[in-house]
């Protein structure tokens, strides 16, 4: 190992505190250390190359280092690094503004920038909060969320959050919402049966009966659409989210999807939303926006929403909401050449190949012994390791076995970074046939050199 590696490893050691990581083990192990990054592949101090599963953390859509979006940011920077949107315009931000509304499902014509996915939904909240104060409904202050959901972080994305291990501590900080069960999800008492039509209709039915009880106090439901992401990769079931949609409208509850995670391709759609022909009111994008390159997240609303705050500065309609590095031009620079390069590589029409790959690999693990469900969506896979697949008795969490797959993985090249005992597949968008073997292969051999 090379001296600088030793160096950089040592800093880290001494300095850096890493996010959701028990730093007492961390510093007993050196890290690899990233130094570069070249299409599908991270490449360490020491030259070693990995095949990147999970997309820098579900960012990362054309590659590392893409040539054409260096070139864009590499301009921007010598134009303009930032300005501010506080009694400003930008350039940069007013033409993503543009492309982004026209790529978004129909109706979604206003954008407020932030800088990531938690803040994203935490605009996405205090927006439909104040939107009912303005309509004259100042009793709608509460939310639905669901359980098993990951809206990010910061205190109120916490509040719709629904996954004890992260949120637990913080509870007392937190504000209540109305928690509706997740269909498919295995975490509930409501679908022990695995009966997933059963699981369906009365995930749907306990959700309406939600409504039904508290629609009057209540301001707006919050869904990752299609697909839970940190809660494990757990996929609805086809028509669920029209069918929120259709219930959101019943009861006058504003919709805010979370596409934090889904939006910009992954799916196999611009955004998860397109798969059922639904426009949300609120819906929160980052993750992908950048194509992985730079911080930078917008909350998308409807006219609707937006008329709302609308009126004579006394009557203080405003939006009290900012963040200093709204709409930083090197970040929408970036996000526009990727939006350019979804166009010129036609990469949307370039997945099927890739997706049906992904399905039929996922499938043929079904078959392995410790292997207890996989979840499939896009170009999202996942692989739930269980003690006994018959049971479905899990893993006891300590035992940490996601943790040791994606670490016996590195012996194939491979970096994968789990959500407990699901392994996640989440690889940039223009991975290609052979490389998606490279990473299914390792990870079948990974699977079964710790299971077996
Ligand atoms: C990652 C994620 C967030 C939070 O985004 P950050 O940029 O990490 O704050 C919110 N929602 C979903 C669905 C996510 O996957």
């Amino acid at each position: 190992m090379a001296e600088r590696t030793r160096e950089l490893q040592e800093l880290d050691r001494r300095h850096v505190w890493h996010p959701f990581t028990q730093m007492s083990e961390w510093e007993a192990t050196p890290p690899l250390v990233m130094e570069r990054g070249e299409g599908c592949w991270l490449i360490d101090t020491d030259g070693n190359r990995w095949l990147d599963g999970v997309a820098a953390i579900w960012t990362n859509v054309h590659g590392h280092c893409h040539p054409h979006i260096n070139a864009a940011v590499k301009r921007q920077v010598d134009r303009l690094e930032h300005s501010t949107l506080l009694g400003l315009a930008g350039e940069q931000p007013a033409l993503l503004a543009g492309r982004l509304v026209e790529i978004a499902p129909k109706g979604l014509t206003k954008v407020f920038y932030s800088d990531n996915g938690s803040t994203a939904m935490e605009i996405a909240i205090k927006m439909a909060f104040q939107y009912w104060q303005h309509q004259g409904c100042p009793e709608r202050t509460k939310f639905i969320s669901f359980k098993n959901a990951y809206h990010g972080d910061t205190v109120g994305a916490m509040s719709v959050g629904g996954i004890d291990i992260y949120h637990e501590v913080f509870r007392p900080l937190l504000f209540p919402t109305f928690a509706a069960p997740s269909p498919y999800c295995y975490r509930c008492e409501l679908c022990p049966s695995r009966d997933p039509q059963r699981c369906n209709r009365e995930c749907l039915a306990e959700l309406e009966r939600i409504m039904a009880a508290h629609a009057v106090e209540t301001a707006g439901l919050v869904i990752e659409p299609l697909l839970q992401g940190a809660g494990g990769m757990i996929v609805q079931p086809e028509g669920f989210l029209q069918r929120v949609r259709e219930l959101c409208d019943r009861y006058g509850i504003l919709m805010i999807a979370d596409e934090v995670a889904v939006g910009f391709g992954r799916t196999g759609t611009m955004f998860a939303c397109d798969r059922e022909g639904v426009t949300p009111d609120i819906m929160a994008l980052s993750k992908g926006i950048t194509a992985g390159y730079l911080p930078l997240a917008a909350t998308l609303t409807t006219q609707a929403v937006y008329d709302a705050f609308l009126g004579e500065y006394r009557e203080l309609k405003t939006f009290f909401h900012g963040h200093t590095f709204t709409g930083n031009p090197i970040a929408c620079a970036a996000a526009l050449a990727s939006l350019e390069l979804f166009e010129t590589d036609r990469l949307l029409e370039s997945l099927p190949p890739k997706m049906d790959y992904l399905k039929e690999r996922l499938a043929g693990l079904r078959a392995l012994d410790h292997v207890g469900d996989v979840r499939n969506c896009g170009m999202v896979g996942a692989v739930e390791l269980v003690r006994d697949r018959e049971t479905r008795e899990p893993y006891p969490w300590e035992e940490r076995v996601g943790v040791r797959v994606c670490l016996e993985a590195r012996r194939h090249g491979l970096f994968l970074r789990p959500l407990g005992n699901v392994i996640v597949i989440f690889p940039p968008l223009t991975i290609t046939l052979d490389e998606m073997k490279l990473l299914l292969d390792g990870i079948e051999a990974s699977i079964r050199t710790v299971t077996g």
